[in-house]
C-alpha cells in the first residue's frame, strides 16, 4: 500500500511541475505579444498626504491579462519579462501611457497629477532608458516635477556606479526618485547612502504590525527620523486600518497609500470618484 501511495505522490508531484512548466510557457509567450495585443492596461492606486488631508497623486500599477490564464499578478509576470528581456519594451509602454493619461488629464483641467511609476532596476542599465524618458516627456510635455520613478532593491543590479549616474541624471532633469520596499531587502541602507533618494517608501510589512507590535513601532519610528535628518520625504505603503493610519499621523509621517483609502482604481474610475468630485473629501471620494 505504502508503495502505491509513494507512486501516487510521484505522479502528482511531476503533474504540478508540468502544470507550472505549461504555466511559464504560456506567460512567456502571452507576455512577448501582450503590448502589441493589448493584453496590458493600467490602475492608479491614490497616495495620501495625511498631514494636509488631500490627494497627493497616484502610483500606477500595472496588469496583465492572459487570454486563458486570466489576470496575473505583477509579482509574478514583472519577472517573467525580466527573465525573456522584454522588461525594456514594457516600461517604455507604461510610460508612453501614463505621460499620455496625465496630459490628458491636464488638457481635460484636471491639472498636472503627480504620478509614481515602477521602474525596475535592470531598465536602469538599458542604455536608452534616459533617452527614451526624455523624449517621451518632450512628446507629451511632461512636467519632471509631476513623475516620480519608484526603484526596488535588486540582488542583480549590476552596476551601482552606473545606476547612481542615470539617477543622478533623472534627478536633475527633476523626477522624483523613491526607494520601494524600503527594509525589506539586505541592503536598504546601502541604496539610501550611495543613490540620489528623494522619498523612502516604508515595505508594508512594517505597516501590517501596527499597533501591537512596539518593534515595527520602534523601526518605523526611527526610518521617520531617519529620513527627516536626510531631508527626505517619506511615504508608507499597505495602510488597511485607522489605528495605523493615526499611528502615521502622529509620527509625523506625510504621505500614506494602501486599502484604506483605496485599492488601485481605473482610469475610469479616477475621473469619476476623485477628479470630478474635486478632490474635495477624500475619504468620501473613496467612498467610505
Ligand atoms: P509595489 O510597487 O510595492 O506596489 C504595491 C503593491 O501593494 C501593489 O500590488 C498594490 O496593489 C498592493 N497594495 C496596495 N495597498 C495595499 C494594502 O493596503 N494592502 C495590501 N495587502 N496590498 C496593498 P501589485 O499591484 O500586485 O504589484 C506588485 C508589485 O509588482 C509592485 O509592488 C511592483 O514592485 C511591481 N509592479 C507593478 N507594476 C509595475 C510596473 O509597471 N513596472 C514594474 N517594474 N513593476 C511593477
Ligand atoms: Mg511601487
Ligand atoms: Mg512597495
Ligand atoms: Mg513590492
Amino acid at each position: 500500500a505504502s508503495k502505491e501511495k509513494r507512486g501516487g505522490t510521484y505522479h502528482f508531484y511531476t503533474k504540478e511541475i508540468a502544470e507550472k512548466m505549461d504555466r511559464n510557457i504560456m506567460l512567456e509567450d502571452g507576455l512577448r505579444q501582450a503590448v502589441s495585443l493589448g493584453h496590458f492596461h493600467l490602475v492608479y492606486q491614490p497616495q495620501v498626504d495625511i498631514q494636509e488631508n488631500q490627494l497627493a497623486g497616484f502610483e500606477v500599477l500595472l496588469r496583465y491579462t492572459h487570454p486563458t490564464i486570466g489576470m496575473v499578478s505583477p509579482s509574478e509576470f514583472i519577472p517573467i519579462c525580466e527573465k525573456i528581456g522584454i522588461i525594456h519594451e514594457v516600461t517604455e509602454w507604461v510610460l508612453k501611457e501614463v505621460l499620455k493619461q496625465q496630459k490628458k488629464w491636464k488638457d481635460t483641467g484636471f491639472g498636472e497629477i503627480p504620478i509614481a511609476i515602477n521602474i525596475s532596476p535592470t531598465t536602469l542599465e538599458n542604455p536608452s532608458f534616459l533617452h527614451i524618458v526624455q523624449s517621451l516627456m518632450k512628446q507629451f510635455e511632461t512636467n519632471p516635477t509631476s513623475i516620480e520613478f519608484e526603484i526596488t532593491e535588486d540582488a542583480f543590479m549590476h552596476n551601482m556606479n552606473h545606476v547612481k549616474v542615470i539617477l543622478g541624471k533623472l534627478n536633475l532633469m527633476g523626477i522624483k526618485i523613491s526607494l520601494d520596499d524600503f527594509g525589506a531587502g539586505y541592503s536598504s541602507l546601502k541604496y539610501l547612502k550611495e543613490l540620489p533618494i528623494d522619498k523612502v517608501k516604508i515595505d508594508r510589512s512594517f505597516i501590517k504590525g501596527i499597533p501591537e507590535k512596539e518593534r515595527e513601532k520602534a523601526i518605523i519610528e526611527s526610518i521617520l527620523e531617519l529620513t527627516r535628518r536626510l531631508k527626505g520625504e517619506v511615504i508608507c505603503e499597505g495602510i488597511e486600518t485607522e489605528e495605523q493610519l493615526l499611528f502615521l499621523k502622529e509620527q509625523g509621517c506625510q504621505f500614506v497609500q494602501g486599502y484604506y483609502y483605496s485599492k488601485p482604481l481605473s482610469k475610469e474610475e479616477v475621473e469619476k470618484k476623485f477628479i470630478t468630485q474635486g478632490l474635495i473629501s477624500l475619504r468620501q471620494a473613496a467612498g467610505q
